[in-house]
This record gives structure tokens, sequence and C-alpha cells, in this order.
């Protein structure tokens, strides 16, 4: 293997390096073809392949049946927050989110620009540091927006609002996307930017039920449109092709790493390593979690005595190639990102690492 570092980057983030050697080779030659992925068609049949696999492999990934659509589009998780209201806020039918944090905001900006948009359940009282125990769902809602991963804060959703027949549920799985086993098929429309847990940036995951698809009105503009590219299989442009590919190497290298069962209990060992440090020397590090059932299994956030300490900790962290783990600057402190492509090798050394800072700080 050549030089690598533990990248424990927010995201773009870490990708199993047998797909990082795939892609390169890739880049030279595709199949075979004579042509690099960075150069062929998204028009080829060898293209097509890719898309088509890629689309059946997430469903069995996830296992959801073909009343789900599954689209790769661009923007970023960023242009959904915008393009879910516009395709599903209904006349007279408030949308309904959930705030946990700063990607919850800009979700919630969004809808407030299309209509009327309520905030059913918040942790802003604390800065973010818990997931709200009751999630209530209204009869009268649109749709009811949750971000199941808080990238900033550290807090992911464990429990989850009650399956309510005609309320859609949305969920912004940008960070913790196929982290765990969850029943996806209470979901109508789940979301995820690509870079943080599923490939390189580029990309968009936007899987929905085909009944939301008819929701929009005409007038919509044409590519905010999710009937456009459902029509069109995601072809209705050209496509991120190089990003789309690597996001099939991925999903390959979660079924031959076993399902989301082997990676949730990778992720399990991962976060428990890390966490286990953080509370067995709480004297010196503090976790920005208050609600222990709330700590995320990506993104784990702590603090230490003072600020000088922490730019320390960074530094040095880095010079011994442990790469990322600067905080938020909303939030400051340190945040080791911790996604299913990273190794349990570097957890381990972080935790050393964690260990001998404190002993002589
Ligand atoms: C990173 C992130 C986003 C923004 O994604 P872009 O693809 O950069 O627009 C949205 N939501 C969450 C939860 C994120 O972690």
């Amino acid at each position: 293997m050549t030089h690598r570092v533990y990248n424990f980057y927010a995201g773009p983030a870490t990708l199993p390096y047998s797909v990082v050697k795939k892609a390169s080779q890739a880049a030279l030659d595709f199949n075979g073809l004579g042509l690099s992925i960075l150069e062929i068609s998204h028009r080829a049949k060898d293209f097509d392949n890719v898309i088509k696999e890629a689309q059946k492999d997430l469903k069995e990934i996830m296992g959801l049946s073909d009343d789900y659509h599954v689209l790769f589009l661009q923007g970023g998780a960023s242009l959904q927050f915008h393009m879910i209201p516009l395709n599903l806020m209904l006349d007279g039918r408030p949308a309904d989110y959930v705030n946990t944090g700063a990607w919850s905001k800009k979700a919630i900006k969004e809808s407030k620009l299309l209509g009327e948009t309520r905030v059913v359940a918040s942790s802003e009282d604390t800065n973010f540091s818990y997931i709200p125990r009751e999630l209530p769902v209204n009869d009268d809602a649109s749709y009811l927006h949750i971000t199941t991963n808080n990238t900033i804060f550290g807090t992911e959703f464990h429990h989850f609002p009650q399956k309510k027949s005609g309320i859609p549920l949305v969920a912004d799985m940008s960070s913790d996307m196929l982290c765990r086993r969850l029943n996806f098929t209470d979901f109508d429309l789940i979301y995820a930017g690509a870079q943080k847990n599923m490939g390189p940036s580029g990309t968009t995951i936007v899987i929905l039920k085909d009944e939301l698809v008819q929701r929009a009105s005409e007038s919509t503009p044409t590519l905010l449109r999710y009937k456009t590219h459902t029509d069109k299989d995601s072809l209705f442009n050209t496509p991120t092709v190089f990003s789309i590919y690597v996001v099939h190497l991925v999903l390959k290298w979660i079924i031959e790493s076993g399902g989301l069962g082997a990676i949730e209990a990778e992720n399990r060992k991962k976060a428990g390593l890390l966490y286990g440090a953080i509370d067995e020397m709480s004297d010196f590090y503090t976790g920005t979690v208050t609600d222990k059932n709330s700590r995320s299994l990506m993104n784990v956030t702590f603090s230490l005595p003072d600020r000088e300490l922490e730019q320390r900790f960074v530094q040095e962290a880095g010079e011994i190639n442990m790469l990322g783990l600067k905080g938020h600057r909303s939030v400051g402190g340190i945040r080791a990102s911790i996604y299913n492509a990273f190794p349990v090798e570097g957890v381990e050394k972080l935790v050393e690492f964690m260990k001998e800072f404190r002993s002589r700080a």
C-alpha cells in the first residue's frame, strides 16, 4: 500500500483503499475499453450497467422493493433542502421539521421560502447536545423531515417518529447513510450527499417512493422535479459519471464485507472504543453530547480543558498522521469522523494518543 494517513475529516471522507485502487485503475482504462471512466459517455452500455447495478445493489442492501426509485442527482444534499418542499408540499398542509442542528436549520430555512413550515421538536435549547425524545407526527403535515445524523454536533437518531399513514417521513442521511441496519421502508424519501459515507463528492443519492413522484405540479422547474429524473432514470442530463462509478464500487464493497449487519458491528466497535476512552478519562475529555443515547456512531465530538490544549492535540495528532480532528468552527473542540471505511486500527491509535496526551498535559 502507498502512504495512507488516518483521515478523520467529516467529508469528503475516507474511502476503502480497495475502492480507491479500482477507481484509479478505471481512470486509466475502464473495463478494457481503451477509454477512461473520465472519458466514457454516460449513454455507453458499460456505464448504463454501472448505474443499474448501483441502483439494484443499493435497494438490496437497504431491503427496498420496486416501489422505490433510486436517483443520482447533483447539487448536493443542500439542493434537496429546496427540492423536497418544492416537490412535496401540499396546499394548506404545513411541512414539519425536527431541528437537531446546523443542517436541519438549513433545511428549515429553504422550506420556509416555499410555504408554512413548523418545527415540531428541537434541541436548540442546549446547542443540539441531544435528540429530542418526543417526535410528534401531525395529521395535517405535508411530510415530516428529520436529520438522522448531525455531523457537526455528533448526535444521531436511535429512535424514530412513529410511522403514520399519509405522512411521508423524509430523512437527510448524508452523514450516516448505510452505517447500520434500519427499517428503511419506514422512510418515504431518503437523501444523502455521497461524500460522507458512500463515495466522492459530486453525486447526491435520493431514494423515494413512487407515489411521491406525482406530487409536484407541472409548473415546477424541469430539473428540480423528481419526475424528470425518475422518467429518465437519472439520465435526463449528463450525470456525474465518475462519482456514480465510485459509489457503485463502495456498494460492492459493502456487500462483500457482509452487508449492513457487518458494517454496523464494525461501526459499533469503533465508536465503542472512542466513547469508552472519553468516559474513562472524563476528568480530561468531555463528550459534547449530553445524552449518551444520542451519541453518533459516525462523528464523535469531545472537548479538552481549554482551547490551547485542543490546538495542541490537533497539531500533535496531525504530526503522527491522524488528520482532520479539529471540531467544526461552530462548536469547537475535537471531532473524530469514523465513517464506514475508517479502519479500527486508526481508532485504536487515536485512543492510545488520547491516553498519552493526557498523561503529559
Ligand atoms: C454534509 C451534510 C450536508 C450537506 O451536503 P452537501 O452535499 O455538501 O450539500 C447536509 N446534511 C448533512 C447531515 C451533512 O452532513
